[in-house]
């Protein structure tokens, strides 16, 4: 099997916020770890004076989370940030599919396309897009100029969702020797994060109320206050999935064959060259429907 991971996401910071401490694990675990952002983040900022000043910025802090993260390649579609919703949707699943079929990820990472409660709209296309691409990409009669370029068709083998609200996971990831590393690159988000926290400054101001801590972490250090929310969110997911007292987890729902998961788990045998034990990282429980459905 072909170890890489690609995650395809609409903001820079939203990897590390996801899934940061799940892609440091697998890279230090020797896969080739691929970021893919849709947009350029040219409006995600409070203080900055242009949107070209943000994206610059944005941009570099992207570059230094995914060197955190371990990443080996970063790809910028570089689509307008905040208005993916006028993006033909066959237009931002082309540049997907061309991903997939150029760097052939065995596992993709991206926002569950089925989740409720996502506010942003950038996040549901990408889902969408990532969702549709998933098996677009198997098509040689879909976009023949890729295969012009010398690509084949391509089908990602696992879907990794994560989900700001997340329905029926199905894996926790053990991350919490890697957790350091999650906050890290996190935080390498500064102007993102403290827009924000800025955002909900102003959430709070018209509420009538303040929260001294975020206040001080806007003027000062961010990553205690972004410490603490990852800690209590990994362990509460570490918790839900009885990982044991004091651990640290991200959580996915993961889907790979869907309702034919039992079928191939049944029938198949290794290709010429592969180990005689199948690839089970997340555990693919037939009997488990969650997750598994489409
Ligand atoms: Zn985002």
């Amino acid at each position: 099997m072909n170890k890489v991971a690609m995650a395809i996401f609409a903001h820079a910071d939203d990897v590390s916020s996801a899934c940061g401490g799940t892609l440091a694990k697998w890279a230090d675990e020797g896969w080739q770890v691929i970021l893919v952002r849709a947009t350029n983040d040219d409006k995600d900022s409070y203080n900055l004076p242009t949107k070209e000043e943000t994206e610059r910025v944005n941009t570099e802090e992207f570059l230094r989370a995914a060197e955190i993260i371990g990443a080996s390649v970063v790809e910028d579609l570089g689509f307008v940030t905040d208005v993916l919703g006028d993006v033909s949707m066959v237009a931002l699943r082309e540049r997907i599919v061309y991903m997939f079929r150029k760097y052939k990820p065995y596992a993709v990472f991206t926002f569950d396309p089925y989740t409720p409660y996502e506010p942003n709209l950038d996040h549901v296309r990408v889902a969408q897009a990532v969702e549709e691409a998933y098996w677009v990409s198997n098509f040689h009669l879909h976009y023949p100029e890729h295969l012009e370029e010398g690509y084949q068709p391509h089908c990602v083998c696992e879907r990794w969702y994560f989900a700001r609200s997340p329905v029926d996971p199905n894996y926790a990831e053990d991350i919490t020797d890697y957790f350091d590393r999650k906050v890290d690159a996190l935080c390498a988000h500064d102007a993102q994060i403290r827009n924000t926290l800025h955002q909900l400054q102003l959430h709070l101001n018209t509420w009538g109320r303040r929260v001294p801590l975020i206040d001080e972490a806007i003027l000062g250090d961010i990553r205690p206050l972004m410490e603490r929310s990852l800690r209590d969110r990994c362990s509460e997911a570490a918790r839900e999935f009885d990982l044991g007292e004091g651990r640290l987890a991200e959580v996915f729902r993961v889907n790979r064959f869907g309702a034919m998961e039992r079928f191939v788990q049944e029938h198949s045998i290794p290709l010429p060259g592969e180990p005689e034990e199948m690839h089970t990282r997340a555990c693919f429980d037939p009997d488990v429907a969650l997750g598994l459905r489409n």
